[in-house]
């Protein structure tokens, strides 16, 4: 995997099962992101180190499930959630394979 494509992993991301596009480094003056939820379109800022990178997208991705689970939350909101998550599995790490992996009582 080159080095771009480790920092810049996906082109799209399903959301609510709606597909996102995602357009990285993309020139966006003062914005480290945006998400254009009629165009299902995720734009990440250019010039930003990988964290911020990692960062951004979780709060684009954070706005996206919001506006298609239709929750209303306002930006100071949704920033600090989106830290907190970014934190918690930063902080933990096998914690999004534990909750996402596979069961093992033969239920699902
Ligand atoms: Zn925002």
């Amino acid at each position: 995997m080159s080095g771009d494509a480790k920092k810049y992993p996906f082109r799209t991301l399903k959301v609510s099962g709606k597909r996102h596009r995602v357009r990285w480094d993309q020139s966006m003056g003062d914005l480290a992101g945006n998400v254009n939820h009629q165009q299902l379109l995720i734009l990440i800022s250019a010039g930003m180190s990988a964290d911020e990178v990692r960062e951004t997208l979780l709060h684009e991705l954070l706005h996206a499930v919001c506006h298609q689970q239709g929750v209303d939350i306002k930006e100071d909101a949704n920033r600090q959630i989106s830290i907190g998550i970014f934190e918690l599995m930063r902080s933990n790490p096998g914690l999004a394979d534990y909750i996402f992996g596979e069961s093992d009582d033969g239920s699902d």
